[in-house]
């Protein structure tokens, strides 16, 4: 939050150093391309897999093929979902929140990607369906599927309240990853990271830039899509904050289950796409 009366005067030439026009600092088209046609053609083949629904104020894991996709349906009633991804084959890679923000924006939607961590920066998985895709940007500057969000955690509530509570994300997360990886409750902790803010409405307030959440406009037989670029675990806590109208990390909210589905096209279907390589750059850091 900025000072409503800063201690230092405004130089003369404020305005115009004010002025000056912002410039894109990751230009999309210097991206590489997804195929998302190629991709989407595959998904109109594939079948269901397998399913699971996560109850309200818990989390579920699950396993996603590369090459296959995954759905996430509200059900029931409005419901905001936070998301982990890690490589299934070694969970040190996972999801990159900042870098994703700093790519495609606050907030994510078809044909963005979800990369991972350093030094790895690949894509995960690449979105190729939202049907909220529609709400665009509204006029107090909110979006869905944001990733600027962190997860819900006992640490900050226990450090602005005082008080335990013990379904936030981040526990809920926890918990999953651990039952799913048979780790210790301690050593799965280290995993959980910043998380797709999926169906969530956020945004940055226009006067102080703080970050704000309001009701969610995801409705049942609402989805988010995802093709999964690498072999994927994944884990989704559906948020005690149910649609983030009011307040999270307690039991006062209404909550839902989120539904999760996983589909596979059939063999040849992705014929010119193959599972993106880790990142080119040699790690050598200039020694
Ligand atoms: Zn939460």
């Amino acid at each position: 939050m900025k000072p409503d009366r800063p201690d230092h005067p405004a130089p003369s030439d404020a305005d115009a150093r004010r002025a000056v026009p912002p410039v894109l600092v990751y230009r999309p088209e210097t991206l590489p391309a997804p195929g998302l046609d190629q991709i989407r053609k595959a998904r109109g083949m594939a079948e269901k897999v397998a399913d699971l629904l996560v109850p309200p104020r818990e989390a579920r894991a699950f396993e996603v093929p590369a090459g296959s996709f995954f759905r996430i349906s509200s059900v029931e009633g409005p419901q905001v979902g936070d998301l982990n991804l890690w490589n299934a084959h070694d969970i040190s890679e996972r999801f990159f929140s900042g870098k994703t923000r700093a790519l495609h924006g606050t907030h994510v939607s078809t044909g963005d990607r979800l990369w991972s961590c350093l030094p790895f920066l690949r894509p995960l998985a690449t979105i190729t369906d939202d049907t909220l895709d529609w709400y665009g940007i509204d006029a107090d500057g909110g979006a869905v599927h944001d990733v600027i969000g962190t997860r819900c955690d006992p640490y900050t509530h226990c450090l602005l309240t005082g008080g335990t509570y013990h379904h936030c994300c981040h526990s809920n997360l926890t918990r999953a990853l651990a039952d799913h990886l048979r780790l210790p409750l301690r050593e799965a902790e280290w995993h959980v990271h910043d998380v797709l803010n999926v169906f969530m409405c956020t945004g940055f307030t226009r006067d102080t830039g703080q970050y704000f959440m309001k009701a969610s406009p995801v409705r049942p037989g609402d989805y988010i899509e995802f093709f999964a670029e690498i072999d994927l675990v994944g884990a989704l806590s559906a948020c005690p904050g149910g649609d983030c109208s009011t307040g999270h990390s307690s039991d006062e909210a209404a909550c839902y289950p989120l539904l999760v589905e996983v589909f596979t096209p059939p063999e040849g279907a992705l014929k010119d796409w193959a599972s993106p390589p880790a990142n080119g750059y040699d790690r050598s850091h200039g020694r």
